[in-house]
């Protein structure tokens, strides 16, 4: 797609640049999963989509599921050298590798690996004053496991309100998509 010079201009004004090799942070609004989003006639687009789109061009359309992804690991910078194309199944194991996905996030320390549904019971459970003893029986983990659960050590993004993984996937959100939910607003006067 063919890039207007006003957004151009107005995606430089909310980049921190710093040196080259540097995150480059999005100074606008982040989206739930902290992607940067740049309005454009309405509608919201990621930022760091946008920045690899102006320095290399077109992120292919085939295959499909391509994203832009991120060496860094940070999901607000827009640095180039930092964005890489990829499958989501790339991006899925490149975060598991950096233990940014839902395994490692969760009950590493355990052969044992709890979903997210488990843990949301036994959450509950513990809330109705379930025993950990009990409970490290039941879905056969250590008593530590579950002693973090309860304490919210591990598993914290089960709280939040939106459980899913952050994909990075549309190019162009709903208009409005990206501002529902917790939106952080680093600068006053976003267009
Ligand atoms: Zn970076």
């Amino acid at each position: 797609m063919a890039i207007a010079e006003p957004a151009i201009n107005r995606f430089w004004k909310k980049v921190k640049i710093s040196n080259e090799n540097e995150c480059w942070p999005w100074l606008g609004r982040l989206d739930n999963c902290r992607y940067g989003i740049l309005d454009i006639d309405g509608k919201g687009i990621k930022a760091h989509r946008f920045s690899y789109i102006v320095h290399y061009g077109n992120v292919p359309i085939n295959p499909p599921d391509l994203c832009v992804c991120h060496s860094c690991d940070n999901p607000s910078c827009v640095n180039p050298k930092h964005l890489w194309i990829g499958t989501r199944t790339d991006n899925m194991q490149d975060k598991m590798k950096k233990g940014r996905g839902n395994h490692l996030r969760g009950i590493n320390a355990s052969k044992v690996i709890l979903n997210e549904n488990q843990v949301i019971e036994i959450k509950e459970k513990l809330k109705l004053d379930m025993k950990i003893s009990e409970l490290s029986k039941i879905y056969g983990v250590s008593r530590i496991a579950i002693w973090h659960i309860k304490k919210g050590h591990n598993w914290k993004h089960i709280d939040g309100k939106n459980n899913k993984e952050c994909e990075e996937i549309n190019w162009v959100g709903e208009p409005g998509a990206a501002s529902s939910g917790k939106v952080d607003e680093l600068t006053p006067n976003h267009p």
